[in-house]
């Protein structure tokens, strides 16, 4: 009971001081429940999704949810949408098997990059990154290199805070019908209950450390979160 005093007494702070924020990616799997916990708890004053395409929503709770649609081959040309926010919430991505090889590196690398420079030239001091579980920037695997190589060009834009998080396999009910995933998912089952933060976590757990960190006075200027502290965020 104390931590869920400490945790509704740090989303009390934050709400007073009527911060804005941006999320890239609230189509997807992760931005979705992201947009979802934001528009529950409105710790920030204003949100403003960013992305390729206008969305829907039907509950009348997202009705002060800005948007922002943007061609993130020109985003040069969209900083505006950029502008503003006090803290960034990243989690665009795609799949070399949706988009090829070069088309994962533009969605995963440039864009989520040209992202995070104007967000910096805008105002953002709390930029926080979804990576991956095993990003490295000298890894043979395209998908960890390039993961590993756009935190450590991040970094080097220098945000007051900047948070990566580096979650395991995704359990979630993805919308999109991914044969690979689903079967993998299935045979995480048993291993996950047995294990439950080394292969595997939860997006609604994700999403839940975004929002309880993004509340947490924290002076480290550079945080990079493992699946196991994504857990232990996201459940306290
Ligand atoms: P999703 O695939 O569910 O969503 C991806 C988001 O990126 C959507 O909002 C999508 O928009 C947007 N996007 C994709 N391609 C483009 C494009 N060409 N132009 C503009 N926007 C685009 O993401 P997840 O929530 O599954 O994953 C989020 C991040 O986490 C990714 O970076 C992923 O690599 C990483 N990750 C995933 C894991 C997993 O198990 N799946 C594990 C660890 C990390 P639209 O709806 O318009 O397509």
């Amino acid at each position: 009971p104390r931590m869920a005093e400490n945790k509704e007494k740090l989303r009390e702070d934050l709400r007073k001081e009527n911060k804005s924020c941006f999320i890239l990616g609230a189509s997807g799997e992760t931005g979705k429940e992201l947009l979802k916990e934001l528009v529950k708890n409105r710790i920030f004053s204003k949100v403003t999704i960013v992305g390729r395409r206008k969305l829907t929503f039907d509950d009348e709770a997202y009705k002060d949810v800005v948007q922002e649609v943007v061609d993130f081959d020109r985003l040069d040309e969209y900083s505006s949408a950029f502008q503003g926010h006090d803290v960034g919430f990243c989690c665009l991505g795609t799949t070399k098997a949706k988009s090829g090889e070069a088309g994962f590196i533009r969605v995963d690398h440039d864009y989520v990059l040209k992202s995070a420079q104007l967000a910096k030239a805008g105002g953002c001091t709390h930029f926080n990154l979804q990576s991956s579980k095993g990003a490295d920037k000298s890894s043979s695997f395209l998908y960890l290199r390039v993961k590993g190589e756009v935190e450590a060009e991040i970094e080097h834009l220098d945000f007051d805070r900047y948070t990566i998080f580096r979650p395991a396999f995704l359990m979630c009910d993805r919308a999109e019908n991914r044969l690979g995933e689903r079967i993998f998912q299935t045979v995480l089952t048993p291993i996950t209950y047995l294990f439950p933060t080394v292969l595997s976590v939860p997006v609604t757990t994700v999403v839940k450390a975004m929002v309880n960190n993004a509340a947490l006075r924290n002076d480290k200027k550079v945080e990079i979160l493992e699946n196991k502290a994504i857990h232990a965020l996201g459940r306290a």
